[in-house]
């Protein structure tokens, strides 16, 4: 630590949480809740990416073009025809005043009453227990970061003449762009294609990559690619971006594909290609606060940065982007902060989930093929398609699979992959048996209602017990019953 800073003999605050997103205010409401006096810095909106440009404002575009993808399905449902007519802008204002009906829970005045200090303004750290912020220093015994993250957009020659949109502008568009291109292949680009492609723009997706949702296992990916392609999205892996020009007036892409160029015109242009953590700008060079290579704060077990009264917790400190994995890692940061003198806690990430909600959706928890063979973790595969599930089958919805890995003759659970309707919804029975360290077995005899399509997860939990019956006791059984026919 830099000998140079005095520590005050007294403090204004426990607790100063830099950043109101999903990180920071979990960790100020956490504090609050345990009596310390907490101050909570945000420099734009309370909130933060989870509300305006993030999960709120995809979720709510995801739900208004689902509906339209399922007006296109009419005769299926048995109607001759559902013919919706809509304004684009009609519906990204609809996502506005989603926004606005959630806004209230993440407000200054909610935070307020929960007994937080809410400062609007540019935080910025001037010494391990000193924050400045609209030219006022406050003393504090601690500091989380919760400063976030920014969409990156990467370096690729001609893409500042084109204008791009990315997940923090792309809330302002009003006219739904002809020829979209969406640049990146992960759960932000893929969500968003969908989306886009259903409303009725031509949506290029390009990816260098081979696959779509390249973390999550081969069969998995090619599901929602499959049924990409299916709503006319030009599905475009193994390319990679070279150049941006504007020819005649018109924009263009140059991809390299297979060794040779390829030009694809477009109107609009959405980056996706992944999230940079922020970390500039207040305080952290200054305090000489490392960061990893991927420029998210390094922390260690307890959430510590290299000052050990300033932690770091959300999608600036990673290694998950994610609003729940963000409020998991407060709770740490804020109990490890205040309390951490006299115990600490290291971050549980042993069960992590996520969701990508493509229509079908994808959900994971645990680890899926991919990491099991790299982690060299040996594993059994049990799978359950969902075409055979009789809730499925009256929803109209009877696609997908549960895939699960237990360890090899156990019914211990390493890790489940679900595509499907409402496969971020399912997911939680395995999140919570692997949390609670339930196997296979007991989800097995647990009553799931009928029919719902939580049922697939016991019958993946029943094809798992058909290959592990044992086969010479049922042998010896049958002996038994024809001895007692006889
Ligand atoms: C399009 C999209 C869809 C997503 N969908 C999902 C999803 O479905 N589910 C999910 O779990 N996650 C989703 N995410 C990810 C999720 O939004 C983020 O993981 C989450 O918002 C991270 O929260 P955070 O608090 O770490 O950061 P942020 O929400 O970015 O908050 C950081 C805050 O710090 C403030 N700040 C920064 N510097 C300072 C400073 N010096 N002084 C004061 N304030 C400062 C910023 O203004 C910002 O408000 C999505 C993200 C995107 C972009």
């Amino acid at each position: 630590m830099n000998k140079d800073y005095i520590k005050p003999n007294k403090f204004d605050c426990n607790l100063i949480v830099l950043g109101a997103g999903s990180a920071g205010l979990v960790t100020a409401y956490i504090a609050a809740a345990v009596k310390a006096k907490v101050t909570l810095i945000e420099k734009d909106r309370m909130g933060g990416d989870c509300l305006y440009t993030g999960c709120v404002p995809s979720k709510a575009l995801i739900r208004s073009a689902k509906f339209l993808a399922h007006a296109r399905r009419a005769r299926e449902f048995g109607f001759k025809s559902a013919d919706v007519e809509f304004d684009f802008a009609d519906v990204m204002e609809r996502v506005q005043r989603v926004i606005k009906t959630i806004e209230p829970h993440d407000s200054i005045e909610r935070y307020s009453k929960l007994g937080v200090e809410c400062i609007a303004g540019e935080a910025k750290i001037t010494s391990p227990w000193t924050v400045e912020v609209n030219g006022k220093i406050l003393t504090t015994r601690n500091i989380v970061i919760a400063a976030g993250a920014h969409p990156f957009v990467p370096p690729i020659p001609g893409i500042e003449d084109v204008t791009y949109y990315t997940s923090d502008t792309i809330w302002e568009l009003r006219e739904l762009p002809k020829r979209l291109i969406v640049l990146g292949g992960g759960p932000i680009g893929c969500e968003l294609t969908q989306c886009f492609a259903r409303f009725g723009s031509h949506v290029s997706q390009v990816e260098m990559l081979p696959r779509l949702l390249m973390r999550e296992d081969v069969e998995i990916s090619e599901m929602v690619m499959q049924r990409f392609r299916e709503e006319g999205v030009s599905v475009l892996t193994n390319h990679k971006a070279k150049e941006f020009l504007i020819e005649n007036g018109e924009n263009v892409l140059i991809c390299e594909h297979q060794g040779k160029d390829i030009r694809i015109a477009f109107d609009e242009l959405l980056v996706a290609v992944g999230r940079t953590a922020n970390t500039s700008g207040y305080g952290l060079e200054e305090l000489g606060i490392p960061t990893n290579s991927n420029k998210t704060i390094q922390t260690n077990d307890f959430l510590q940065t290299s000052h050990p009264n300033i932690f770091a917790c959300g999608d600036v400190a990673g290694p998950f982007q994610f609003t729940h994995t963000a409020a998991h890692q407060a709770w740490y940061a804020a109990v490890n902060s205040l309390f951490g003198d006299y115990k600490k806690f290291k971050v549980d990430y042993s069960v992590i989930p996520w969701a990508t909600f493509t229509d079908p959706e994808v959900a994971r928890v645990g680890l899926n093929e991919i990491e099991a063979k790299e982690k060299k973790i040996p594993y059994e595969i049990t799978t359950y398609d969902i075409d055979d599930l009789d809730r499925a089958i009256t929803d109209e919805e009877a696609h997908g699979l549960i895939k699960v890995l237990t360890v090899p003759g156990k019914d211990k659970i390493l890790g489940v992959t679900i595509v499907g309707e409402h496969a971020g919804d399912l997911i939680a029975e395995y999140v919570s048996a692997m949390q609670n360290k339930i196997g296979l077995n007991k989800i097995l005899g647990t009553i799931h209602i009928y029919p719902t399509l939580a049922e697939a997860n016991k019958y993946v939990a029943g094809n798992w017990k058909k290959s592990h019956a044992p086969k010479q006791l049922l042998k010896w059984v049958e002996k038994f019953h024809t001895w007692r026919r006889n």
